[in-house]
């Protein structure tokens, strides 16, 4: 059965919250918050602004063991239409802001907007990660799932990873970091905060670097659903090759079991690319979960692959 909060708790919390004077909303619809327009309402939404408002929001959500959730830019998310059986946590203040320490050494708040900060640090002139300003969402989601396209992933950067684990203020470097395709540790023990990243870029020539953000900004318009609802791709494609030792992609075995196209409610699997889920209004997350376990179940009976999803589920479904 759900275990949803109850207006005492919320009421008790927030008035804890007040004392510290720690800002919160109430009744918040998350589904302006992601990518997908899809979600519920959640009971309370707690915006630490600093270090010490994070520590002590999860110094109090542990003493009585109240479940919570991080949401960043909300865009690898399929929110749940009932999200009131935890606490929904979203960095702001000092969180959003970029510091350059020394040439090409930059601090990076987990909460800044991943897209316009590397457009920046592009046009400042230090190369490489153009690519990392096609890709929407907040800096501490695209660590903790080593976001990258066109060849190139965050963790290829970064020097550090600043983090909050068991109360405590951590910072491990790269090294000491299990991460993978589109995945890290903190992605699989989902018991860390990101708070900010240390990532070192060289300098470059500016008339490449803008060609080659105009390069990918081309490509990013030309091979996705423009200005669509969703959450990007929603399955990782499978480490496995035909028999020309070609990679065999997510799209394509979407596209071979017939779904491209299919509809479910308002959810859409897109006609332009079948990776994509689109919202087409009003669907439910419930309409998105159905066309993933369809296509799930279809790739699998036709090819024997498991499809893994990327997307995440936030909240149950
Ligand atoms: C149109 C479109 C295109 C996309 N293209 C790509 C692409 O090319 N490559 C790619 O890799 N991804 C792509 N994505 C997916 C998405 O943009 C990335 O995964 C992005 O990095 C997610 O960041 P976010 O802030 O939106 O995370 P969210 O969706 O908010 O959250 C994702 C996960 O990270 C956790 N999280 C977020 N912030 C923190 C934090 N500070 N500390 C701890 N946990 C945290 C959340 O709890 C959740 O588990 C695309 C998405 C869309 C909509």
């Amino acid at each position: 059965m759900r275990k949803t909060l109850s207006n005492k708790l919320i009421q008790e919390l927030s008035e804890e919250l007040g004392k510290y004077s720690i800002p919160f909303k109430t009744g918040v619809q998350l589904s302006i918050l992601c990518s997908f327009k899809i979600g519920g309402i959640s009971p309370l939404m707690i915006e630490p602004e600093n270090k010490e408002q994070l520590s002590q929001t999860l110094f109090i959500l542990k003493k009585d063991e109240i479940p919570y959730k991080v949401l960043g830019g909300g865009t690898n998310l399929l929110i749940s239409d009932f999200p009131d059986t935890f606490i929904t946590l979203r960095l702001s203040g000092i969180f959003k802001e970029l510091i350059e320490e020394s040439n090409g050494i930059f601090n990076i708040g987990a909460a800044t907007n991943t897209t316009p900060i590397f457009r920046k640090i592009s046009l400042m002139g230090y190369t490489g990660v153009e690519f990392l300003s096609t890709i929407p969402g907040w800096v501490g989601g695209a660590v903790i799932q080593n976001a990258g396209c066109y060849g190139g992933e965050i963790f290829n950067f970064i020097e550090n990873v600043d983090f909050i684990k068991d109360g405590v203020l951590q910072s491990l470097p790269k090294e000491k970091i299990d991460f993978g395709y589109r995945t890290s540790q903190f992605l699989k023990n989902k018991d860390s905060i990101i708070t900010n990243i240390k990532i070192k870029v060289p300098l470059g020539n500016l008339e490449e670097i803008e060609l080659s953000l105009k390069e990918k900004r081309d490509k990013r318009n030309s091979s996705q659903p423009e200005n669509k609802k969703s959450a990007g791709s929603v399955f990782k494609n499978p480490s496995l090759k035909d028999e020309l030792g070609n990679p065999i992609k997510a799209w394509w075995l979407i596209d071979r079991v017939g779904l491209r196209g299919k509809l479910q409610g308002s959810a859409q699997i897109s006609p332009e690319h079948c990776n994509f889920i689109v919202n087409l209004g009003n669907a439910k997350a419930q309409d998105v979960l159905i066309l993933i376990s369809e296509v799930q179940e279809k790739v699998h009976n036709m090819f024997q692959i498991h499809l893994e999803r990327e997307v995440e589920y936030f909240g149950e479904i």
